[in-house]
């Protein structure tokens, strides 16, 4: 492993477990758990071991003589926690903890990053979990596909809604315990921590600029999205509903998470010609550089690629500027609006 990765998972660590304690906080849970062999997030922990090491090694003292100095730290500045994070970050001058308990956008984008590369290695995700079981059992890649749809479409489905799902996918009745996986019992709510209708997580807690949320839940529910998968499959999953939508409108075949989510959408034309699309709606231009410099779009037959970013994140000039200056690769990057222009101009 290079130093940067190394680096770099340290740092996706510390968000991780930086957003636990801020989740733990919204619930009303203390913070850190007193009594408990493990009182703080274990990712946090993790992290506090090896930046402790690091600092030793590095400066010849303890930075932050404690896990608590750290998270104080951590609602200061990104470079009060550690100068090297700065290189991972739109803006190392602000904190990684707003407002006391709330995440900052970049350290939620980096938390994810936990869930989505660090759990999926370890296999503790229920979505590679599903993948294999799909693979294993022989069953339709749209399983895949449907299985997603209905949690990115039902944050807090009751036992009907889930029957129906079963009713009209029987195929899904294979991997109806990794569907149980995605929720837990609803989390404490009150007025000033009120559940989004849409998305599933906190009102206040992030869901901000994401285009249709947040509006309060009012409905008693029987369910409520765990915190990952409102973040890791929920949140990032609107962009992609709401092409698909708009794509169908026009009259064309759109698939979505084609062959086991290889791409986002697949779009194909009268013609038989086909696009692929993979949908980003991330705050952090930094890491959307790094990680499209790094990403393709495999091979799923389309003549042409594309990232798409929502409108609402590319119009901002600042991400647009570190954008530009961070990209390299050959796949453009152009927004949802662009792409559904692009398509129209070619059904002319
Ligand atoms: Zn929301």
């Amino acid at each position: 492993m290079t130093k940067q990765e190394t680096e770099e998972i340290l740092f996706i660590k510390l968000c991780k477990g930086l957003v636990e304690i801020c989740d733990r906080i919204n619930r009303g849970e203390p913070a850190y758990l007193v009594n408990d062999y493990q009182p703080f997030p274990q990712p946090l922990h993790e992290a506090f071991e090896k930046l402790s090491i690091k600092w030793i090694l590095r400066d010849g003292k303890i930075r932050h003589p404690s896990i608590l100095n750290m998270v104080q730290a951590a609602r200061e500045s990104i470079e009060a926690v550690d100068p090297e994070f700065c290189q991972w970050v739109d803006f190392p001058d602000e904190p990684l903890i707003e407002d006391m308990t709330k995440p900052s956008e970049e350290c939620e984008d980096y938390a994810i990053e936990y869930s989505l590369s660090l759990e999926i290695d370890n296999n503790q995700s229920y979505i590679p979990r599903l993948m294999e079981e799909i693979q294993k059992n022989d069953l339709p890649y749209s399983t895949y596909t449907e299985f997603r749809r209905f949690i990115a479409e039902n944050p807090f489905p009751s036992e009907l809604d889930k029957a129906l799902l079963i009713d009209e996918h029987p195929e899904i009745e294979r991997v109806k315990d990794l569907l149980e996986e995605a929720y837990q019992d609803v989390p404490l709510q009150s007025n000033d921590k009120q559940l989004c209708k849409k998305c599933g997580g906190y009102l206040d807690c992030a869901a901000r600029e994401i285009e249709g949320c947040c509006e309060s839940l009012e409905d008693k529910v029987d369910k409520a999205p765990l915190p990952d998968t409102v973040r890791c499959l929920i949140r990032p999953s609107l962009i992609e509903l709401r092409l698909e939508k708009k794509i169908k409108e026009m009259g064309l075949e759109v698939e979505l998470w084609p062959e086991l989510d290889k791409a986002d959408l697949k779009v194909t034309f009268p013609d038989g010609k086909s696009w692929a699309v993979d949908a980003k709606d991330w705050v952090n231009a930094t890491k959307l550089a790094r990680e499209l410099n790094e990403d393709g779009i495999p091979e799923i037959g389309q003549c042409q690629s594309f990232f798409v970013v929502p409108d609402y994140r590319l119009k901002k000039l600042q991400n647009q500027a570190i954008l530009k200056s961070k990209y390299q690769g050959n796949i453009p990057v152009i927004s949802e609006s662009e792409l559904i222009k692009r398509i129209k101009k070619e059904l002319k």
